[in-house]
């Protein structure tokens, strides 16, 4: 379920929100000033906050920036009363992702919200990689194979990440040391075919099998 953290200091506007959301299968989270709001905003890790911009305590062009500063990608609803300034709430340095004007149609807002979220799903899409029946999660350094988590060591992750990426190219073991031990690294090639074969272990893959790792004789492997 996702959740949902409102911030907004009139209470009617609150409980309106609140029950439509409820009703529309969210989960939601209620703060009444702006500075109770950013900790939650923080602390809750909501799904998408909606924010009011004239809060007591802190605004809410304050508190969008300030999250961005952060570097918290929470997409974020401004609700604006009618008055205020559009453009200075959608300016990009304050980095919401949608807003609202009072008094709003409560359609309209779930279609908003409905939105956003999907928009921010695709670019949680965006990290990670799949081939088969295996899928790496860039963001959350994971691999699970058939759904099933694969422990990997840090450079064993690298290399099959990085193979992913430039899946169908020949990566030399030159290009994979340097890429993922670092240039200054004055280690051996074999160092990479050790970790290769300790990743194809763990992936199930026989030497002669090639469905995640192909050997390229002479030259590298390539993810085919
Ligand atoms: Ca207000």
């Amino acid at each position: 379920m996702k959740k949902i953290l409102i911030i907004e200091d009139e209470a009617n506007i609150r409980e309106l929100l609140s029950y439509n959301l409820t009703s529309n299968g969210y989960q939601t989270l209620e703060a009444e000033d702006g500075i109770k709001g950013f900790e939650m905003s923080i602390r809750e890790k909501p799904d998408l906050i909606l924010l009011d911009l004239m809060l007591p305590g802190k605004n809410g062009l304050d508190i969008c920036r300030e999250l961005r500063g952060r570097g918290v990608k929470t997409p974020i609803i401004m609700l604006t009363a009618k008055n205020e300034d559009i453009d200075k709430v959608m300016g990009l340095e304050f980095g919401a992702d949608d807003y609202m004007t009072k008094p709003f149609s409560v359609h309209e807002l779930m279609a908003r919200i409905k939105a956003v979220l999907r928009r921010s799903n695709q670019n949680g899409e965006e990290n990670r990689l799949t081939r088969g029946e295996l899928t790496i999660d860039v963001e959350r350094h994971e691999v699970r194979l058939n759904d099933v988590e694969v422990e990997l060591s840090m450079k064993e992750f690298e290399l099959l990440k990085t193979l992913a990426e430039n899946r169908g190219v020949v990566m030399t073991r030159d290009k994979l040391l340097d890429q993922i031990w670092g240039i200054d690294y004055d280690g051996e090639t074999r160092t990479v075919d050790v970790h290769i074969r300790y990743l194809r272990r763990k992936l199930g893959e026989e030497e002669g099998e090639s469905k995640y790792i192909r050997t390229v004789r002479g030259r590298g492997y390539k993810m085919p």
